[in-house]
Formats: structure tokens, C-alpha cells, sequence
């Protein structure tokens, strides 16, 4: 779906969507965006905005131009790692994101909320809703990738997107442990329903390094290579717990980790995109 601006009427390609009576909504006219990629996990916790964040940066990195859709409304984290305090701000053209120190754009309910600590406590629908406006009425520009931080789990809001924005794939974080691989299947299985290709699994704190031998430990066993073979998805990286890593996301300078646990999986998402 490379390169589809969601609006079908001026479309004149046959990809299906429209027979299909899909429900894709086009985003803004000012509005180039070349890959939309949502980042999912079966639950809550697992480090799925740290993994978002972490692929912006490397794409970022390479040179392209990136920008983070924080559609989990709930929880909203994308801001906090990079250190975003701004209020978002809006002209005729419609909201404007804010804009990391290394230029990557960024929209988040916690840049319109009052406080970043005061509770969102909104119903499933104007959740939706907001995740819609971020997609239609933010003035992202000219993009090369859109990152999606999704909701956990497999609700109201995760649907949205994937009905909603014409994505390209899915990145699916989960970490190994037994329960979080059972639940994960769940968020494949969506994915699969909604006929939305699985770029890869990202294992997180797959591991802990000793800092003094360097030995590696497996915290929790293991998990996503099982899920990995029975599904054929492939594991695009097994990121290791780093309390460096944490402390960069607690500063808000996430951009300034030169860890490069993701390099590759970012190659590889790259180049599933051409
Ligand atoms: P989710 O988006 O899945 O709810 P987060 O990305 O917000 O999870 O991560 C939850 C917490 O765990 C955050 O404080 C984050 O900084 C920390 N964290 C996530 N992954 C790692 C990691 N690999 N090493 C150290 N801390 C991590």
C-alpha cells in the first residue's frame, strides 16, 4: 500500500480497497507520506513505545523523514522519551506536531492535555476518535516513514488504525515470556484478519548483560522463537534489558543512545518497504 494517501475517489489504481468497501480515511491534501507502519503488542508493558521511538531514531538516522503517531491515547510515552514538553499547536492548515532535537515530527494527547500526569478518561469512541484526527488533521508534510505506537492488545483503538490508515505493515513487540508469546498470537492473528502484513517480531528484554563478565542472561526463558517458527514470521531483533537505555528514556534523550540494537531490524523493515 506504499504511497496510498487513503483517498480512493482520486485514486486510480485497482488495489481492492475500493470493492472491498474499505473503510480507509485519507489523511491530510498537504500530506506525503510514503510508509505507514504500525508498531503492536499483545499487552501492556512489553516496551512497544520504546521499540517505536528506537526505529524512528534509526530511520532518522539514515536520513529519512520520520514522524510518530502515538495513538495509544492511554498510556502515551512517546513524548517523555523525547523529552517533548510543548502543547501542540495548530494553524489554518490544521494540528501541528512538535519536532524532536534530530527533526523527527511528533503528535501525542499529552501534548494537548493540561499535565502529562492527568488521566485520560475517555470511552473507546473519542479515543477512536482522536487516533482519526491525528491521522486526518495533522500537517505532517512530506514523510518517508510514519510510525504508529498502537494501543496494547487487540480493542477498540488497534482497530481503528488498522481499518482506518493505509498501512504497510506491522512491527509486533513482545517479550519472552510464556503469557505475553500466548497473547502476542493475538495481535498476529489480527494483523492476519485484517489482511495487514507482519513485517517481523521485535523480542525485548531478551536478555541481561552482566556488567562486570559480560555474560549474557535470559531473564525469562524464551518464547518468540517458537512463535517465530510456528508462524513464519521473523524475529527482526532480540533487544536486551539496558538500564542505560532507561535512563536515556527517563532524561528524555533517547535520541542520544548510541546503542544500535535496532540498526538491523531497521535495514530490514527498510528494505521490506522498497
Ligand atoms: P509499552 O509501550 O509496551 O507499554 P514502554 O515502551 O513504555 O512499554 O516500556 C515500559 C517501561 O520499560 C519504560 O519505562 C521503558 O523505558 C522500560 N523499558 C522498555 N524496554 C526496555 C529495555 N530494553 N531496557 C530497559 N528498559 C526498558
Amino acid at each position: 500500500m506504499s504511497g496510498c494517501s487513503g483517498n480512493c475517489e482520486s485514486c486510480s489504481s485497482n488495489c481492492g480497497s475500493k470493492e472491498n468497501g474499505s473503510l480507509i480515511e485519507p489523511t491530510g491534501a498537504f500530506n506525503n507520506i510514503k510508509h505507514i507502519i504500525a508498531v503492536v503488542s499483545g499487552k501492556g508493558g512489553v516496551g512497544k513505545s520504546m521499540v517505536t521511538s528506537m526505529l524512528a531514531v534509526q530511520m532518522s538516522r539514515k536520513g529519512y523523514k520520520v514522524g510518530i503517531l502515538d495513538a495509544d491515547i492511554t498510556g502515551p510515552s512517546i513524548p517523555k522519551a523525547f523529552g517533548i514538553k510543548e502543547k501542540a499547536l495548530q494553524n489554518e492548515l490544521g494540528i501541528l506536531p512538535a519536532e524532536t532535537k534530530t527533526g523527527i515530527k511528533v503528535i501525542s494527547v499529552n501534548m494537548m492535555l493540561e499535565t502529562p500526569d492527568s488521566p485520560v478518561i475517555w470511552r473507546g469512541p473519542v479515543i477512536a476518535g482522536l487516533v482519526k484526527q491525528f491521522w486526518q488533521e495533522v500537517v505532517w508534510g512530506d514523510l518517508d516513514y510514519l510510525f504508529i505506537d498502537c494501543p496494547p492488545g487487540t480493542g477498540d483503538v488497534p482497530l481503528t488504525v488498522f481499518q482506518i490508515i493505509p498501512l504497510d505493515g506491522t512491527v509486533v513487540v513482545t517479550s519472552p515470556q510464556d503469557l505475553v508469546s500466548m497473547i502476542v498470537k493475538k495481535a498476529l492473528n489480527m494483523a492476519n484478519m485484517m489482511n495487514i502484513p507482519v513485517l517481523g517480531l521485535i523480542e525485548n528484554m531478551s536478555y541481561v548483560k552482566c556488567p562486570d563478565c559480560g555474560k549474557e542472561f535470559s531473564v525469562f526463558g524464551g518464547g518468540s522463537d517458537a512463535i517465530s517458527k510456528e508462524s513464519g514470521i521473523p524475529i527482526l531483533a532480540k533487544m536486551p534489558i539496558d538500564t542505560e537505555l532507561a535512563k536515556q528514556v527517563d532524561m528524555g534523550v533517547i535520541e542520544l543512545f548510541e546503542g544500535d540494537y535496532l540498526e538491523e531490524a531497521a535495514a530490514r523493515i527498510e528494505n521490506s518497504e522498497k
